[in-house]
């Protein structure tokens, strides 16, 4: 059977599979490794989006320091399957100066997926020139505007015309060199800010990125981040086994490991790198009783979860 995310049938599986009907006898069973790993360089951010509750974050803010981001590639390096690293996470990862550092040593790790998610507004040439020359695979934009006066009121404190010029630069440089990568995904987020402008979003960008590179536009839509914002009402029922502590560890640039990026305040913690290993966090007592809990629906214990969207729809 062909599985296609649009069609009725895979809706329909994929919402099964988030049934604590599957998961419940199953819970105990994970892959060794994450198959991702989400690594925040820094939680520092120069915009203010609308849609980001970014004033509620009560942790504080900084750079992960170089040699525990050495620690956690070191023993990725020894992984039989290399997870996807992410490197971002609450906050804008090209403030870090040492962000292309860290992408060459996760390569030389030999990690096969690098991956960022940023605004661009700091994508100049020169870092452009320094993200590809250091091997990053796949870049996602969120550029969430179509014009000065949506985008300036969206993605509050940047400028439409700067983020538009470091892309084009970004694409044409990427050509220049004639490097595979990174791969670029565009992504919109229609909302009232921006007057919700999906085809002007398409067609301001419809030939500019490459498909040759498998570059694409990304259409994404709003979230309640774990309680952060309330687009979403969610009622008391919990219908949905999430999947994130089977497939994805989240790591705070302080070396905290948490639940998953929503938790962004970093009250979920299940362990700490500073004096952990990835696999004894993965692998050890407080991931497995999260997953038991996890898989009978039972969320009493976690406060985001229970605001968070993915778990109130199938
Ligand atoms: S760029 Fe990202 S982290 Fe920064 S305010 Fe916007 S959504 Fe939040
Ligand atoms: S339910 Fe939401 S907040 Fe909880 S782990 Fe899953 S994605 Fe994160």
């Amino acid at each position: 059977m062909i599985l296609n995310a649009r069609d009725k049938i895979t809706r329909c599986l994929l919402s099964l599979a988030r049934t604590s009907l599957l998961y419940s006898p199953y819970f105990r069973f994970h892959l060794p490794w994450p198959s991702q790993i989400l690594i925040e360089n820094t939680n520092c951010c120069n915009a203010r989006c609308v849609m980001c509750p970014r004033d509620t974050l009560s942790r504080k803010s900084g750079f992960m320091e170089f040699a525990l981001f050495e620690k956690i590639m070191k023993e990725l390096a020894g992984a039989s399957r290399k997870p996807v690293v992410h490197l971002h996470g609450f906050g804008e990862p090209l403030l870090d100066h040492l962000l292309s550092e860290r992408i060459k040593l996760a390569k030389a790790c030999g990690i096969l997926q690098t991956y960022i998610v940023t605004n661009a507004s700091l994508l100049f040439p020169e870092t452009a020139r320094s993200l590809i020359l250091a091997g990053l695979d796949a870049m996602k934009i969120s550029f969430y505007g179509t014009d000065e006066e949506s985008y300036n009121a969206t993605m509050r404190q940047l400028e439409f015309t700067v983020a538009l010029q470091n892309i084009k630069d970004f694409l044409r440089i990427r050509k220049d060199l004639q490097r595979p990568g990174p791969r670029l995904i565009l992504q919109y987020l229609p909302q009232e800010s921006n007057g919700a402008k999906t085809a002007e979003f398409q067609s301001l960008w419809r030939s500019l990125p490459d498909k040759r590179k498998d570059d694409c536009l990304n259409i994404s839509s709003l979230d309640n981040f774990g309680g952060g914002k309330s687009y979403h009402k969610v009622g008391e029922k919990i219908v949905s086994v999430c999947f994130y502590p089977w497939s994805a560890l989240s790591v705070l640039w302080d070396g905290r490991a948490v639940t998953c990026c929503i938790d962004y305040n970093g009250i979920q913690g299940v362990g700490d790198l500073n004096v952990q290993s990835i696999r004894e966090v993965w692998n050890g007592p407080v991931m497995s009783a999260l997953r038991r809990d996890f898989g009978k629906l039972d969320y009493s214990r976690f406060p985001t979860c229970r605001r968070c969207d993915w778990v109130h729809r199938r």
